[in-house]
């Protein structure tokens, strides 16, 4: 039996050097190794060798078989293009072929850095604060009425009356403002809850991006350019923005920017629901009321925020069509982002 097992490595060598393709290797394995294979048929005879050589026969057969089945899953990894075949095949002390799939950034994650890189570009810095957040960050420093609808339990996830899940990255503003002076251009980036259940558009954790610049003299003007230099450079073209007026409490003027839709150039499309537009964002002059929360003079200063949702910025970026896709991991989904940014 040891001369067999001499011969079928030595062959088994040979043909598994000589294999050009998935089939080859497959005809090889069930050859050797399948279950009317020369392998497996002298693993059976075993019982009929002298049992004084038997452990020493299974021995050799077993390792026969871990080495054959080595071979054959590098060079099935050469041929699929893994690596270099005179490495692979024959000396197993050689380095191993290395991965073809790569790991690669979260599509949100690659939208979120393209986002801070505009806004560093333009002199911002950044800042970050705790997802589980005091309910006067969240809401009463932010000039949230006490009766206001969007403290309702059914939107917010408290943990006792005073501390929620931050709904929003607006309380990193009020931090920020209290300990430091301005001039300030800061933007917060970072994951909010709402109390929502999921379907296409909502998701009940999802990302934002906030922005605050206060300074002397800051008008709707410097926000109008910001946010135009902003769509310019993460859309790509010149699509041109507009201001509609809108409610936040934190903010006095409020707008909602719409930029025009990329699918159809304002004529009106399925992307858009054919109104030629599409929101982009949420933003306004900085609330007397939140600068006094911050401690600052609201009769020196004057500010621009603005804020947007980090998955609905990369759906429109990728033409994804539903958000719960960008939480579910699914590596089909995710590898179609490789090399994306
Ligand atoms: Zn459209």
């Amino acid at each position: 039996m040891k001369e067999t097992i001499d011969r079928l490595r030595s062959e088994g060598l040979e043909r598994i050097k000589a294999a050009e393709s998935d089939s080859d290797i497959e005809a090889i394995r069930v050859a050797l190794l399948g279950r009317k294979g020369e392998i497996t048929a002298l693993l059976r005879g075993l019982k009929d060798v002298d049992p004084a050589d038997r452990p020493a026969m299974g021995a050799e057969l077993n390792l026969l078989k871990v080495d054959l089945t080595a071979l054959l899953d590098s060079r099935q990894c050469v041929l699929r293009g893994g690596g270099s075949a005179t490495n692979m095949v024959g000396d197993l002390t050689l380095p191993g072929v290395p991965p073809t799939s790569g790991g690669t950034n979260h599509p949100l994650l690659s939208v979120l850095d393209s986002i801070c890189d505009i806004f560093y570009g333009m002199g911002f810095t950044r800042d970050d604060g705790p997802e589980v957040e005091l309910d006067y960050y969240n809401f009463t420093a932010l000039n949230f009425p006490d009766d206001h609808p969007a403290r309702d339990i059914q939107d917010t996830f408290y943990i006792d009356p005073k501390i929620c899940l931050r709904t929003q990255t607006s309380p990193v503003q009020v931090r920020t403002m209290e300990r430091n002076e301005p001039p300030l251009a800061c933007i917060f980036p970072g994951r909010v809850y709402r109390n929502e259940n999921a379907d296409a558009s909502h998701s009940s954790e999802f990302y934002q991006i906030e922005g605050l610049v206060v300074d002397k003299a800051v008008s709707m003007a410097d926000l109008k350019d910001t946010v135009d230099t902003f769509v310019r450079n993460f859309f790509g073209a010149e699509e041109p923005t507009r201001f509609r007026p809108h409610y936040f409490p934190f903010t006095e003027p409020s707008v909602e920017v719409d930029m025009q839709c990329v699918s159809c150039r304002g004529k009106g499309c399925g992307v858009c629901g054919q109104t030629g537009w599409l929101e982009v964002m949420g933003a306004g002059m900085v609330h007397p009321n939140v600068f006094k929360a911050a401690g600052y003079p609201d009769d020196v200063y004057t500010g621009f925020a603005f804020g947007m949702g980090i998955d609905r910025i990369a759906m429109l970026k990728y033409g994804i069509g539903d958000i719960r896709l960008l939480y579910e991991n699914d590596l089909r989904f995710l590898k179609q982002f490789r090399g994306v940014s």
